[in-house]
C-alpha cells in the first residue's frame, strides 16, 4: 500500500545507530552520545497561525514531541506569527485544540515568535554593527533583478556600503512608520555571488503597517521567516529544529544568523520529507481557497485533510498515531496512499465498533404471514471480533425496511440478495421470500410482500436448506430516522495537483446526502465519542456540529471493503 519509495530511510552514515531508529532519532541518540548540548534534547512544533492543522503536520507533531518524550526531552509549541495580514486568533485557537486532541503535550509551554521581536530587532542592529547588514532602498522587483540567476552571480545593492549609523537610523525609522511600505528592507550582508540564492544578500525585515493579532499596531516592521525562525529556535534552547525538506536550501542561512549572532544556544536543523497524500492537497493556501470558494463547508469539513475535519469525519487521533507510525521518515519525497489513512481507521474500528443495523435508502417490506401488532426482540452480536461486547435486542416487526439495492427485479445468480421466488436470511431474525412486488407510477419498485418461516429463528436453517443472501433491516413501527452524510474522496485523481488546476480534479460525488434513512431503535442512545458500523454499509460516527437529538445526523467515516461493487464493476468490463 505504501509507495516503496517512501519506506523508512537507513540511518545516516558514521553516527553510533540502533537499527530500529530512523535517521532524524539515530542523530539525536548521536547528538547525546557526545555531549551535544549537555545531554538536553529539546524539540518544538512551529506552526503558522495561517490555517487549520492537518495530517502533515499531525506527522510533524507527533514526530517532535514523540521524540522529546523517547529522550526525556522537552516540547514547544511555537506560533511562528512573523505574517500577520494572514494570521488570526482562530487559527492560534484550533491549533492547540488539535494538538491537545491529538494527545501531545506541550506543558505549557507555548510561544510566540512575536515574543521575540525585541530581541531580533536587537540582533539586527548588531549585525548593522557588525557590517553584516544594511538598509537597502531597493524595490522587491530591483532585488530579484540584481540578485542574479543560478548561473550568474548577483550584483551588489548600491546601499551595501552604507555606514552602520546610517542603516541604524534608516532601521528606526521603520521601525516606527516613518517611511512607505516597499521604502526600505533590511538585508543581510553574506555574498552575491554565492551558489546558494538564499546567502545573496537575504531579506531580513519589511516595512508591514497592518495589525499583528498578538503585538497590535507597535511593529511597522517585520522579521521574515529566515530571520525569526533560527532564532527563535535558539532563544528557546532547541537542540534540534525537525522541518520539512523544503528548508534544506535554507539551512546555510539558519546556520549563517546562529554563527553570527550572539545566540544563547545552537540548535541543529535537520530535514524529513513532507508528508502528500494521494486524492488530497496539503498546501494551507489550497485549502483555504477551497474553504473561501466554497468548495468545502469548513476547515472542519469531513472531506477536508484537516485534523478538525478527519476528527468530525470521525477518525480517532489513535488511528492517524497508528497511520503516522506506519509510514515512517524518509529524507525524500513520495505520496503515501490514501488507503492507508483509511486502513488505520477501519482497522481500529472493526475491533472496536458495535454492529448496528441501519437501512439508508429504504423499501418497505410487508410479511404477510406474521401476526400484526406482534413485536419479538431479537438478539444481535454486538461485535463479532470482541465477544466481551455482548449482545443487544433489535425489535421485529410485521412491517420493515430492507436496502433498495437489496432487492431487484432480475438478476442474474450471482445476485444473492431478493428477488422475486427468492428467498434470503434476514439477518439475526428469520428467512425471507418475496412473493410480490408493488410499483409507483414511474415503475419504481415501493413495496415488497414477502412470507417468512417461522421456524427459521435467529436466522437459522430449519431442515438445512441454504440462502446465499443475508440482508440487514430494521422494524419500520421502530425505526430512528436521520440524515446520512456518504463522503468520498475530495479529488477524482490521485494526484490533484499534477495536470492543470487542482479545483478542476474535485469530485462532484464527494458529499451525498440521505435524509431518509432508518435505524435500529439502539442508535438513539449513541453518543458524540461512540463510533460504530452499520453492517455492510461502513463505519459512521455523529456529525458533532450539525447533529441534534431531534435530527440525528450521521456521517460515514470510511467504508467496508465492497465485494459486491467490485464483483459488479469487474463484470462489466
Ligand atoms: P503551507 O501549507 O502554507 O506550505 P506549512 O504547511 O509549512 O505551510 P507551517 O504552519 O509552517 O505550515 O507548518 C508547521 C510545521 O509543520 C513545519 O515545521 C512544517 O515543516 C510542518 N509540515 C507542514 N506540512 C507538512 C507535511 N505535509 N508533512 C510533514 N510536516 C509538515
Ligand atoms: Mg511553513
Amino acid at each position: 500500500m505504501i509507495d516503496p519509495k517512501n519506506s523508512p530511510e537507513t540511518p545516516c552514515e558514521g553516527t553510533e545507530t540502533t537499527e530500529s531508529l530512523d535517521f532524524i532519532r539515530t542523530q539525536v541518540q548521536a547528538d547525546l552520545n557526545s555531549g551535544l548540548n549537555d545531554g538536553r534534547v529539546h524539540t518544538r512544533f512551529p506552526p503558522e497561525p495561517n490555517g487549520y492543522l492537518h495530517i502533515g503536520h499531525a506527522k510533524s507533531i507527533l514526530l517532535n514531541s514523540g521524540i522529546a518524550g523517547e529522550f526525556g526531552g522537552k516540547f514547544n509549541l511555537r506560533f511562528d506569527d512573523t505574517n500577520p495580514e494572514k494570521e488570526d486568533l482562530e487559527y492560534v485557537e484550533s491549533i492547540k485544540e488539535d494538538m491537545k486532541w491529538l494527545g501531545t503535550d506541550w506543558e505549557e509551554r507555548e510561544f510566540y515568535a512575536s515574543d521575540y521581536f525585541e530581541q531580533l530587532y536587537e540582533w539586527a542592529q548588531f549585525l548593522i554593527r557588525e557590517g553584516k547588514a544594511y538598509v537597502c532602498s531597493l524595490n522587491l522587483e530591483q532585488i530579484r533583478e540584481y540578485r542574479g540567476t543560478v548561473k550568474e552571480a548577483g550584483r551588489p545593492s548600491p546601499d551595501r556600503d552604507r555606514t552602520a549609523e546610517e542603516s541604524l537610523e534608516l532601521l528606526d525609522g521603520m521601525r516606527h512608520g516613518k517611511f512607505e511600505e516597499g521604502a526600505y528592507t533590511l538585508r543581510a550582508k553574506i555574498d552575491m555571488a554565492h551558489s546558494n540564492m538564499k546567502m545573496r544578500d537575504p531579506l531580513i525585515y519589511r516595512i508591514r503597517k497592518v495589525t499583528h493579532h498578538r503585538t497590535g499596531n507597535e511593529w511597522k516592521i517585520y522579521p521574515f521567516y529566515d530571520f525569526a525562525h533560527g532564532q527563535s529556535d535558539a532563544i528557546e534552547g532547541i537542540t534540534h529544529s525537525i522541518c520539512t525538506l523544503e528548508f534544506e536550501v535554507n539551512r546555510p542561512l539558519y546556520e549563517w544568523f546562529i554563527a553570527n549572532l550572539p545566540v544563547p544556544s545552537e540548535p541543529r536543523q535537520i530535514e524529513f520529507a513532507r508528508l502528500n497524500l494521494t486524492y488530497t492537497i496539503m498546501s494551507k493556501r489550497k485549502l483555504l481557497q477551497l474553504v473561501e470558494q466554497n468548495h468545502v463547508n469548513s476547515w472542519d469539513d469531513p472531506r477536508m485533510p484537516t485534523i478538525s475535519g478527519l476528527r468530525r469525519l470521525g477518525y480517532t487521533s489513535e488511528s492517524i498515531r497508528t497511520f503516522c507510525d506506519r509510514i515512517g521518515l524518509a529524507k525524500r519525497d513520495s505520496t503515501v496512499d490514501l488507503d492507508l489513512l483509511k486502513w488505520a481507521i477501519r482497522s481500529e474500528l472493526n475491533l472496536t465498533a458495535t454492529r448496528y443495523m441501519g437501512v439508508l435508502r429504504p423499501l418497505k417490506v410487508v410479511i404477510t404471514n406474521y401476526p400484526e401488532g406482534k413485536v419479538e426482540d431479537i438478539e444481535c452480536v454486538n461485535n463479532p471480533e470482541d465477544e466481551s461486547a455482548g449482545t443487544r435486542t433489535v425489535p421485529f416487526s410485521r412491517e420493515i425496511y430492507i436496502e433498495q439495492d437489496d432487492f431487484r427485479i432480475e438478476a442474474n445468480r450471482k445476485f444473492f440478495r431478493l428477488k422475486p421466488g427468492k428467498e434470503v436470511r434476514l439477518k439475526h431474525a428469520y428467512f425471507v421470500t418475496c412473493d410480490e412486488y408493488i410499483q409507483n407510477d414511474d415503475g419504481e419498485v415501493v413495496e415488497l410482500r414477502c412470507t417468512y418461516d417461522p421456524e427459521s429463528y435467529g436466522g437459522q436453517s430449519p431442515d438445512g436448506r441454504k440462502v446465499k443472501g443475508t440482508l440487514h433491516w430494521v422494524s419500520a413501527e421502530h425505526a430512528v430516522t436521520a440524515e446520512v452524510r456518504l463522503y468520498d474522496n475530495l479529488f477524482r485523481e490521485p494526484f490533484p495537483e499534477a495536470e492543470g488546476h487542482f479545483l478542476e480534479n474535485l469530485n462532484p460525488d464527494s458529499l451525498e446526502i440521505l435524509t431518509n434513512a432508518k435505524l435500529e431503535t439502539n442508535i438513539s442512545e449513541v453518543t458524540a465519542e461512540n463510533r460504530w458500523q452499520f453492517m455492510r454499509h461502513g463505519y459512521f460516527c455523529l456529525d458533532s456540529k450539525d447533529s441534534t437529538p431531534e435530527k440525528l445526523v450521521i456521517n460515514r467515516t470510511v467504508t467496508l471493503k465492497d465485494s459486491w461493487a467490485k464483483l459488479e464493476a469487474k463484470t462489466k468490463k
